[in-house]
């Protein structure tokens, strides 16, 4: 038998040379091995077998922490589990950041695969057009948008900037389909109905372009829906990047649904002065169109409100959003966060 420091040893060995999900399981098996030596009371400290240390003055720097920690953890298996646990994580972060899905300052740089569903030349939208879509993402998502000059004085303080989350083209799928016009009802979702299924939604971020959705210009899934079959936005082609649809031609259709897609709601909360769960974003009466002149003011709660109707969760033309807000910033970094719904972006 091993002793309990050769058994932590290998522990650690485990943990430094696995880079893969096995260690889970190894680490599990040195846990349980932990434990099984831990029944030999002849490994467990006691108070008599600690030295009685005489006051002085160290010759020689001497940190025990390792020590003291290996002695806990052998007399402990939760904090065993814990110790595997952090290890198995930070692995996991590192693994991350060498991957590129997490940039050295913190960003998230979400891969994005777009399937395009198409019946004509026209709906089998250029590699140009993708492209024009992504970047305008980064820019929305980045603070960095050329219309970002135009948020009012009193909105800059709340004003996102960069949101640090990034995304990343990774594949173009591209379909023929007879379908002339598709309903929001996910068929498009799946190759069974004409479709496209999605391609591993718990690790990509799946948009759909399809030729026609009648007035609908595009929809999402919010992150309860995560790395399910149906996981993903739709976004009609003539709206998905720089197009000659004015006014939903400056790729803010997909900015609006990504939104959806990292747990943001309409910013008037889908009701009468309802909530978005945002504190920075003025409660609003309803959704506003067009390109309303800016100060605007709603009345909720008998309050009158200077209201947000430039951010990207209102229903106003391209032209006329611009900014999402901190408190929006921070919801969608709790859902790409380690610990939230869509980590699953973060990894591999
Ligand atoms: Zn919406």
């Amino acid at each position: 038998m091993h002793s309990n420091f050769e058994l932590y040893k290998f522990v650690l060995l485990i943990l430094n040379i696995e880079n893969n999900m096995k260690k889970l399981f190894i680490g599990a098996f040195a846990l349980t091995m932990l434990a099984a030596c831990n029944t030999n009371e002849e490994n467990l400290v006691t108070p008599d077998e600690t030295e009685s240390l005489s006051a002085g003055t160290a010759e020689r720097r001497n940190c025990p922490s390792e020590e003291i920690r290996n002695t806990a953890l052998q007399n402990s298996p939760e904090l065993m589990a814990k110790y595997v646990d952090i290890e198995n994580k930070t692995n996991k972060f590192v693994q991350d950041a060498s991957l590129g899905r997490v940039l050295a300052d913190g960003t998230v740089e979400i891969p994005v695969v777009v399937n395009v569903l198409y019946r004509t030349a026209a709906e089998n939208i250029s590699d140009a057009q993708i492209a024009s879509q992504i970047a305008t993402l980064n820019k929305d998502f980045g603070g960095t948008n050329a219309d970002v000059n135009q948020i009012p004085q009193e909105f800059a303080s709340v004003a996102a900037g960069d949101t640090k989350i990034k995304f990343r083209l990774d594949r173009v799928v591209r379909k023929s389909t007879t379908v002339r016009s598709w309903r929001a009802n996910d068929a498009m979702k799946k190759t069974s109905s004409k479709g496209q299924n999605a391609f591993d939604p718990a690790h990509y971020f799946n948009i759909w372009v399809v030729g026609d959705m009648g007035g609908i210009l595009g929809y999402a899934t919010f992150p309860e829906s995560s790395g399910l079959w149906n996981d993903g936005v739709v976004i009609a082609a003539k709206y998905f990047g720089n197009t000659s649809y004015a006014p939903y031609n400056l790729g803010r259709t997909a900015t609006h649904e990504v939104g959806h897609y990292l747990n943001l709601r309409h910013i008037w909360g889908d009701g009468n002065c309802a909530t978005d769960y945002v504190a920075d974003t003025p409660t609003q009466q309803d959704k506003n169109f067009g390109t309303p002149s800016y100060p605007q003011y709603d009345i909720c709660g008998g309050v009158s409100r200077s209201i947000q109707f430039m951010n990207y969760m209102d229903y106003v033309n391209d032209s006329a959003m611009y900014m999402f807000s901190a408190g929006q910033k921070t919801r969608m970094q709790a859902v790409t966060a380690t610990s939230g719904p869509r980590a699953g972006l973060r990894l591999y």
